[in-house]
C-alpha cells in the first residue's frame, strides 16, 4: 500500500476565514491529509485563544476526517516531520505575501532538506481576504457573514457584542 500522503497547513488562524477554507478544500484534491496547525506564538496575542481557533476550525471543516486541527510550537519542520508529512502547504495572495513566505520557505528547507513548501494561489474571491481584516470589520459589527463560516461568524459576534454601541 503507498503511504498517505500528509500536508501540513500552518498559520495563525485568528480566525479561519472562507480564504483558508479554499485552500484547506484545495488541498484535499491533492494530499490525502491535511493538518490545520495553528502556531502557538507567544509574542503575537490573538483575538481566540488556539484552543478556539483549533476548535472553530473543526467546526468550519465539518469535522472531516481528513483534516486535523491542532497546535505546534518551537520548529514548523519538526512538526511536519513528526506528523509524518513532507509538505508544508501555504496560500500566496497579493505580491506582497511573496517575499516573506520566499525567506521563510528557504529557511525552513535549509533546517530540513527533506522538508518542501508548497504554495496555492488564492482563488479570484478571496485574494484580498485576511484574518485582520474580517476582525476590524467584525469589531465594527460590519457584516462578515460572506466571509467567514457560520460558527466562526457566531464567535465573532460574541467576542464583539460587548462592545457594540448603543
Ligand atoms: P500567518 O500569520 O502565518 O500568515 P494566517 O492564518 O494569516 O497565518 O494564514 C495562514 C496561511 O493561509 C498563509 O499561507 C496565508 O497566506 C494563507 N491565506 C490566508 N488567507 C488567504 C486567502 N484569502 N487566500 C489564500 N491564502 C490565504
Amino acid at each position: 500500500m503507498s503511504q498517505k500522503q500528509i500536508a501540513v497547513y500552518p498559520g495563525s488562524f485568528d480566525p479561519i476565514t472562507y480564504g483558508h477554507l479554499d485552500i484547506i478544500e484545495r488541498g484535499l484534491e491533492v494530499f490525502d491529509e491535511i493538518v490545520v496547525a495553528v502556531a502557538q506564538n507567544i509574542d503575537k496575542k490573538g483575538l481566540f485563544t488556539t484552543a478556539e481557533r483549533v476548535s472553530l476550525i473543526r467546526a468550519a471543516v465539518n469535522d472531516n476526517p481528513r483534516v486535523k486541527a491542532d497546535t505546534f510550537e518551537g520548529l514548523l519542520v519538526d512538526y511536519v516531520v513528526a506528523q509524518g508529512a513532507r509538505v508544508i502547504l501555504r496560500g500566496l495572495r497579493a505580491v506582497s505575501d511573496f517575499e516573506y513566505e520566499f525567506q521563510i520557505a528557504q529557511m525552513n528547507h535549509n533546517l530540513r532538506r527533506e522538508v518542501e513548501t508548497l504554495f496555492m494561489m488564492t482563488s479570484v474571491p478571496y485574494g484580498y481576504l485576511s484574518s485582520s481584516i474580517v476582525k476590524e470589520v467584525a469589531s465594527l459589527h460590519g457584516p462578515v457573514e460572506t466571509l467567514v463560516p457560520p460558527p466562526v461568524h457566531k464567535a465573532l459576534t460574541e467576542k464583539y457584542s460587548r462592545s457594540r454601541p448603543r
